[in-house]
């Protein structure tokens, strides 16, 4: 019997008041009855629109119908053929603008929870699965990956998976990318990243940690060493600011900077005496989903009050809702219509204050959104001890300023034939937010199997020439 439930089944979660002092995971996931009784609500539709609107093409209604049945093994094993980090995806894909917002369901009422499920499916096969198995024949082709994000690491993957020998190149002395360094412990627990990449790893896939290529080797270097293709997977890790002044003051980050403190020095756990300052009042400026986990880790780190400073309306905020309802539900406080002029310093350079003014909505600008507009003479200070900056992030120019022939567009992102992740270098392809800027797991997963299958086939053709 199919279940006609409206709405989706809930997903048990830590309590608000005790979740923002610790930095265990906020959704606690569904049991097995939660899961079954969720996956009865798929239709199965016949023309199956979720899928159109998974970037990496996920079987979908097959794998609910196996969580229906109880069959998890299965569910997980159809996952797998498509995406190589579900337990990643069921946790932090943009799900109400991909596959569920594709969903029969949605229409009067709730999606499947699609993500919850993928996640279901993950997480039991972590507990219960058994170790998964590679017959793939070494081919003798070798392969270098510079970066092991998700768009790095899928390439990898996926070229293992076909026999190469794949050295992935990491700057960083721990793989993972942003799902290590940037997306909190309380949305994306480490050990689970940790997980999926040893998974790699005994896939044969060899990664190598603390290489800043460009500057320890470059690329012309590996084709050099015998690689006969280079995948490019670097992210978009430069941090933007507002050029406004105070921003050189102590108690003033990027995102980035807070975050790989917090996430990758570890600074979540008391043992680790890792250099970061623990604001008493906190602005963030900005009202994307980086700016909502740099907030809610503030208020982990034992922050009294933590303000979002954002220059248009709730409803112009890129961050996911479900990102936005979490912290407000934690505590955090918007300071919605307001913009940044002035970061003010005490006698010994350190953050006192940040100067903001207020805005309203004029005209639509280019991006269709109403565009905010300062009302004279409205300033006003905020008192913080510190101030983290979350208003975008652009690719890092070190790999493409030693590479010659690699071209870039006027954002600095690496130009692509968009059917094959080529570049404009022979043997060179790319993918991720090194290409598109800031943008998703997902999308820098497809973007890495795109390159993978193109990888695959120029390697086969040239060895046929
Ligand atoms: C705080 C935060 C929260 C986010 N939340 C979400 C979310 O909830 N859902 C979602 O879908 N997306 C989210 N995103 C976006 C998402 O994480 C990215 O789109 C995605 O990680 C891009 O993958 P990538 O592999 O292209 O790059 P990255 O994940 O940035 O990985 C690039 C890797 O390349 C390495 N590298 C860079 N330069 C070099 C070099 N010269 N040599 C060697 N290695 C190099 C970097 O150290 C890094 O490990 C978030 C981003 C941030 C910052």
């Amino acid at each position: 019997m199919p279940n006609m439930s409206k709405v989706k089944t809930p997903m048990p979660e830590q309590d608000p008041n005790v979740r923002n002092k610790n930095f265990e995971e906020v959704s606690l996931g569904y049991t097995e009855e939660m899961a079954v009784e969720e996956a009865k609500r798929c239709l199965n539709c016949k023309n199956k629109p979720c899928v159109g609107g998974c970037p990496v093409g996920v079987r979908i209604p097959e794998f609910i119908d196996c969580v229906a049945s109880g069959d998890m093994e299965n569910a997980y094993k159809i996952i797998k053929t498509t995406n190589s980090l579900p337990a990643v995806c069921g946790r932090v894909c943009p799900q109400e603008s991909q596959c569920e917002q594709k969903c029969v369901r949605g229409i009067k009422g709730e999606p499947v929870g699609i993500g919850r499920l993928e996640r279901y499916v993950a997480d039991w096969h972590m507990k219960h699965g058994g170790a998964e198995t590679f017959e793939e024949k070494p081919n003798g082709h070798k392969v270098a990956v510079i970066g092991a994000g998700p768009a790095g690491l899928t390439c990898a993957g996926d070229l293992a998976a076909l026999g190469y020998s794949v050295t992935v190149f990491e700057a960083l002395h721990t793989a993972g990318g942003v799902l290590m360094y940037g997306i909190p412990q309380f949305r994306l627990p480490k050990e689970i990243v940790q997980k999926e990449i040893d998974g790699l790893k005994d896939k044969g896939v060899d990664i190598r940690t603390d290489m800043v290529m460009g500057k320890v080797l470059s690329v012309d270097e590996l084709f050099e060493m015998g690689y006969e293709a280079v995948f490019i997977g670097t992210g978009a890790g430069l941090p933007s600011f507002m050029n406004i002044p105070g921003e050189e003051l102590v108690g003033t980050y990027s995102a980035n900077e807070f975050l790989t403190r917090v996430n990758l020095m570890k600074a979540y756990l008391d043992e680790y005496d890792t250099p970061i300052i623990r604001p008493k009042n906190v602005a963030v400026v900005g009202g994307g989903n980086v700016a909502m986990d740099a907030a809610r880790t503030a208020k982990r780190l034992g922050a009294e009050n933590v303000y979002i400073v954002y220059r248009r309306a709730e409803e112009q905020m890129p961050a996911r809702k479900e990102e936005i309802h979490h912290a407000k539900e934690e505590g955090i406080l918007f300071n919605l219509l307001r913009n940044p002029v002035a970061i003010h310093g005490d006698e010994n350079g350190r953050v006192r204050s940040i100067e903001c003014i207020e805005m309203e909505l004029g005209e639509p600008d280019a991006s269709g959104r109403r565009k905010p507009v300062p009302k004279e003479g409205s300033n006003f200070e905020i008192p913080v001890d510190c101030v983290v900056m979350a208003i975008g992030n652009s690719p890092n120019p070190l790999i493409r300023s030693t590479t010659e022939g690699l071209e870039a567009n006027r954002e600095g992102c690496i130009v692509v034939d968009e059917a094959t992740m080529a570049t404009t270098r022979e043997g060179v392809y790319a993918a991720g937010d090194a290409v598109s800027g800031a943008a998703t797991v997902i999308l820098a997963m497809g973007g890495g199997k795109e390159a993978a299958c193109s990888i695959d086939q120029y390697i086969q053709a040239r060895g046929k020439s």
